[in-house]
């Protein structure tokens, strides 16, 4: 041992502590944080996910194993919650570097799943910028947004567990996937045009038309048109009918039996949605909620005459439905 190392060894204590995580820690980006903060710390150990949370082995001084504990709380990701923290004190093994290791799915499953969460901000900049590579791509995602409940089969959240294990990543998306400093490091549904999944327009029987955006654009103007389309989500699938058209709405119903009950609408903008419906705080907070899709906002009394001929939800609303009634805004 050289004299130096001998002096650092000598005056600070190195131990080892062990941190067993439970909570909605899966899919949030929290091997990455944990990651990051760890370096950030010097500490060397692992992180990995279980079927039970996040298990953590660091190991460096005690003033920093303090500042990696508080900093764990105080800084994780903005999506996840941790209901318990268990920690202990080890024996030091010597770890070199500080690694994300390979997930253990043995013991009993009772980490927390996600649900889908809405696009972030930095996506839908990437998604509208001509020059990313992730233009116009629908399937855009990182590890702050994106799916998880819905593509997931089993714990842990790793993608050979979701139905994105289908599509392997091209060697950009993989770049992407291992660097610490990237916002899709560990993002495991992350993928491009080049190498993830794609939208096809079908007809009625199932034979494919079109793909890519000009899929969308395709079923864009089917809605126009007129007629109902079936948009298979993530999670099942949506019937899309132009809200401003009575012969459209009207065949909806006729199709669905249902006469009277409100359908959801889609609204482009929450200004949009102001023209039609009275928006309190607590309905603004629903609109930006990355979790929530589905609201029920109170109908104006007297409409908008001329957003009336822009959206016209009142057609999407029986005729007994007075101004009280609430509906769906999807
Ligand atoms: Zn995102
Ligand atoms: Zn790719």
């Amino acid at each position: 041992m050289s004299p130096a190392l001998r002096l650092q060894t000598e005056n600070t204590t190195v131990q080892r502590l062990r941190i067993t995580i439970r909570g909605a820690v899966q899919g949030v980006g929290f091997r990455p944080f944990v990651y990051k903060l760890a370096r950030a710390l010097g500490l060397t150990g692992w992180v990995n996910n279980s079927s039970q949370g996040v298990f953590i082995e660091v190991e460096g001084d005690s003033e920093n194993l303090s500042q990696f504990i508080l900093r764990l709380n105080e800084e994780k990701p903005p999506r996840s919650s941790i209901h318990s923290l268990e920690s202990s004190f080890l024996d030091p093994l010597q770890f070199e570097k500080f690694e994300i290791r390979e997930s253990d799915d043995s013991g009993e499953k009772t980490a927390i799943v996600l649900p889908d969460i809405a696009v972030c901000s930095d996506c839908l900049a990437e998604l509208a910028d001509s020059m990313d590579r992730r233009y116009q791509y629908p399937f855009i995602n990182c590890t702050n947004c994106g799916p998880r409940f819905s593509i997931i089969e089993s714990l842990p959240y790793d993608r050979s567990n979701t139905t994105m294990r289908a599509f392997e990543m091209c060697d950009e998306c993989r770049t992407e996937f291992v660097d610490p400093a990237n916002r899709r490091f560990h993002a495991q549904p992350n993928a491009c045009p080049r190498c993830g999944p794609a939208i096809e327009f079908c007809k009625a029987d199932g034979g494919m038309i079109t793909r890519h955006h000009d899929a969308l654009l395709a079923a864009a103007q089917s809605i126009r048109d007129g007629k109902i389309l079936a948009f298979k989500g993530l999670g099942g699938f949506h019937l899309i009918a132009d809200a401003r058209s009575d012969a459209a709405v009207d065949e909806l119903r006729r199709r669905k039996r249902r006469e009277e009950k409100p359908f959801a609408l889609m609204f482009p903008s929450l200004e949009s949605v102001r023209t039609e419906c009275e928006v309190t705080e607590l309905g603004k907070d629903c609109w930006n909620h990355p979790r929530l899709r589905s609201f029920y906002f109170k109908k104006r009394k007297y409409g908008n005459q001329r957003s009336r001929n822009m959206y016209r939800p009142a057609t999407l609303i029986s005729e007994r439905c007075c101004h009280t009634h609430r509906f769906i805004i999807y």
